[in-house]
C-alpha cells in the first residue's frame, strides 16, 4: 500500500493473491488492509491537506502534467499489466491507458479555471463574492473493469481542485493501481496526498471512509447495490457523494437506419471489454423490417472475433473476471432461452484449445428477447447481445425508458428530426446517436435515476470536489 509516501504492508501483515483470468495463474501478492491502514490513510490525507490546498492551481497542474507524462511513458507497462490482470486485449488496455491519461491532461488546464463570480446586491453598499474551495479529504472507490481509468477519472479533478486522496482500488485489480502510485510517487507528489489502500475484504475500508468525520467526500464507480448502500451510509453522516453505477443501455436501430452500420457499431459497443463496460448495450431494439439485414451483418461479424488471452494477435474478446462472472452470463441466457428466446451464435462457455483455466464465454447473440426474461431487466455485463424487434415507434420511447437505469442510450437513424426526438426523450445520462463511443475527459460522464448522481470529466467534473463559500461584504 502506499501511505504517507511511503510503501507499506497491511498493519496485520496480511496478503492476498491477485490471479490472471485468462489461465487463473496467480501474478501478484498485495497487502490485506484494514481499518487500521485505512485510517491511517486518511490521517496522511487530512494532515496533507492544508499545505496541497494553498498550492497555486499552476503548481497543481504542473503536477497532474508530470503524472500524465510518466503514464504515456509508461504507457507499455501499464497496457500489459492491465491486460495481465484484468483480461482485455492489449489494444483495448493501450486505449483505456491513453483515455486515464487524458483526464490527467483535461484537469491538469481545469485547475487553472476554478472560477469564483460577483453579483449584484440589492443594497449599494453590499457586495457578494461566490469563491469555490476544495472539499477536504477524498476517498475513492474504484471497480476492477476500467482499473486505470477510473483512478485518473477520480484523481485528476480531486487533486486539481486542491483535495488529497484515499483510493481503494477493486480486489481483482490491485496491481493496476500500485503501477499507478509509482508514477504518482514519481511525480513528486507531496507525502499523503495520495493513498492507496488495498483489500481483499473491502467492507471496514469503506466503513472506515463513511464514517471517518475527517473525509468529507466520497466518490465511487461500482454496482448500485454496493452505490446504494455506501450512500445511506454517507448520508448518515453528510458526506458528499458522487456514484457512477450500473447501466442498461438500449441500442436502437430506426426502420431509416443503415443496417451495415448499425450492426457494426453495435458489434463494437456491445463486446467492449467482453461485455463489461457500464455503457455497453443491454436491449437492442431493432425494427422489424430491417432485422434480418442487421443480424446477417452483425452475425458475420461476431462469429469473425476471437476469443482469448488478451496478449495474444488478433485476440479481440478477452475473459470475464471471475467464474461467478460466467455462471451469471450463462444464467440470463439459459433464462432467455427458457422464456423463448433464440441462440443465433455462442450460447455457452469455452473451455477448448487452451482457455480452460480462464473464464471465457462465446461472444453471443440471442434473439426474440422480450420483457419477461431476466436479461431485458438485468445488467449482463458478459458478451450477450439481446435482439428485441419492434414495430410501433411511437412505444419505443417507454420501452426503452424502462429501466431503473439511466446510464447510456444508442440510437442509429439517418433521420434527423427523430435523433432530436429520441434524443430529448430518453431518460439517460450518455446518449451516442450514431456513435458508439460519446465518452471523453472533456465530455461528461454519468447518468440519471439508479445510474448514479454528479458526473465526471468536462468542466463538470471539477465542481464535485468543490464547495461554494458565499461573501457578503457590507461597506457601511
Ligand atoms: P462492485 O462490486 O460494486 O465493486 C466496486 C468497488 O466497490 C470495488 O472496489 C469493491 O471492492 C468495492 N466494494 C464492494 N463492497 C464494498 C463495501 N461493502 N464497502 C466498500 N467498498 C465496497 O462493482 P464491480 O463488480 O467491481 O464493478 C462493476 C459495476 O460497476 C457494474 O455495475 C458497472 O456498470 C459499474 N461501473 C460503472 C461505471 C460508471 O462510470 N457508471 C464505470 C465502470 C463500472 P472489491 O473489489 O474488493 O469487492
Amino acid at each position: 500500500m502506499f501511505i504517507n509516501g511511503k510503501w507499506m504492508a497491511a498493519e496485520n501483515s496480511r496478503e492476498f493473491k491477485v490471479y490472471n483470468p485468462a489461465n487463473g495463474n496467480i501474478i501478484g501478492t498485495v497487502p490485506d488492509g484494514g481499518k487500521n491502514d485505512a485510517v491511517l490513510a486518511v490521517k496522511a490525507a487530512h494532515d496533507a491537506f492544508p499545505l496541497w490546498s494553498e498550492t497555486t492551481a499552476y503548481q497543481r497542474s504542473e503536477f497532474l502534467y508530470r503524472l500524465y507524462s510518466l503514464m504515456m511513458e509508461n504507457h507499455e507497462l501499464l497496457a500489459a499489466t492491465m491486460t495481465e490482470e484484468q483480461g482485455k486485449p492489449i489494444q483495448a488496455a493501450r486505449n483505456e491507458v491513453r483515455y486515464g491519461a487524458d483526464f490527467l491532461l483535461w484537469f491538469a488546464e481545469e485547475a487553472k479555471r476554478v472560477y469564483g463570480r460577483t453579483i449584484p446586491s440589492a443594497r449599494a453598499d453590499q457586495r457578494f463574492l461566490v469563491l469555490k474551495q476544495p472539499v477536504g479529504v477524498v476517498a475513492a472507490i474504484t471497480p476492477w473493469n476500467y482499473p486505470v481509468s477510473m483512478i485518473t477519472r477520480k484523481i485528476a479533478p480531486a487533486l486539481a481542485a486542491g483535495c488529497t486522496i484515499v483510493i481503494k482500488p477493486a480486489e481483482d485489480t490491485p496491481l493496476c493501481a500500485i503501477e499507478m502510485m509509482k508514477l504518482v510517487e514519481k511525480a513528486g507528489f507531496p507525502k499523503g496526498v495520495v493513498n492507496l489502500v488495498t483489500a481483499c475484504d473491502p467492507g471496514p475500508v469503506g466503513d472506515v471512509f463513511v464514517s471517518d468525520p475527517r473525509v468529507r467526500k466520497i466518490t465511487f464507480t461500482g454496482s448500485t447495490k454496493i452505490g446504494r448502500m455506501l450512500a445511506k451510509k454517507a448520508a448518515g453522516n453528510m458526506k458528499r457523494i458522487s456514484l457512477e453505477l450500473g447501466g442498461h443501455a438500449p441500442f436502437i436501430v430506426c426502420k431509416d437506419a443503415d443496417p451495415q452500420i448499425a450492426a457494426k457499431g453495435l458489434s463494437l459497443v456491445k463486446f467492449l471489454n467482453t461485455g463489461q463496460a457500464c455503457i455497453c448495450p443491454n436491449r437492442i431494439f431493432v425494427h422489424s423490417s430491417m432485422k434480418k439485414a442487421f443480424l446477417n451483418v452483425l452475425t458475420d461479424k461476431v462469429r469473425t472475433m476471437k476469443v482469448g488471452q488478451g496478449n495474444l494477435p488478433g485476440v479481440s474478446i478477452g475473459p470475464l473476471v471471475n467464474r461467478d462472472a460466467v455462471e451469471k452470463v450463462h444464467h440470463q441466457v439459459e433464462d432467455a432461452v427458457n422464456n423463448g428466446a433464440v441462440i443465433v451464435s455462442g450460447g455457452h462457455s469455452l473451455r477448448d484449445n487452451g482457455l480452460d483455466n480462464g473464464h471465457f464465454y462465446a461472444p453471443t447473440i440471442l434473439d426474440n428477447v422480450d420483457e419477461k426474461m431476466l436479461i431485458y431487466r438485468e445488467e449482463t455485463f458478459g458478451p450477450v447481445a439481446p435482439i428485441i424487434t419492434y414495430e410501433n415507434e411511437s412505444e419505443l420511447i417507454k420501452r426503452a425508458n424502462d429501466t431503473e437505469y439511466g446510464l447510456a442510450a444508442y440510437i442509429y437513424t439517418a433521420d434527423l428530426k427523430k435523433a432530436m426526438n429520441l434524443f430529448e426523450q430518453l431518460r439517460f445520462g450518455i446518449i451516442g446517436i450514431n456513435d458508439i463511443n460519446p465518452t471523453a475527459a472533456s465530455a461528461p460522464f454519468g447518468g440519471v435515476k439508479d445510474s448514479g448522481i454528479g458526473r465526471e470529466g468536462a468542466i463538470e467534473g471539477i465542481d464535485e470536489y468543490l464547495d461554494i463559500k458565499l461573501g457578503g461584504f457590507s461597506l457601511r
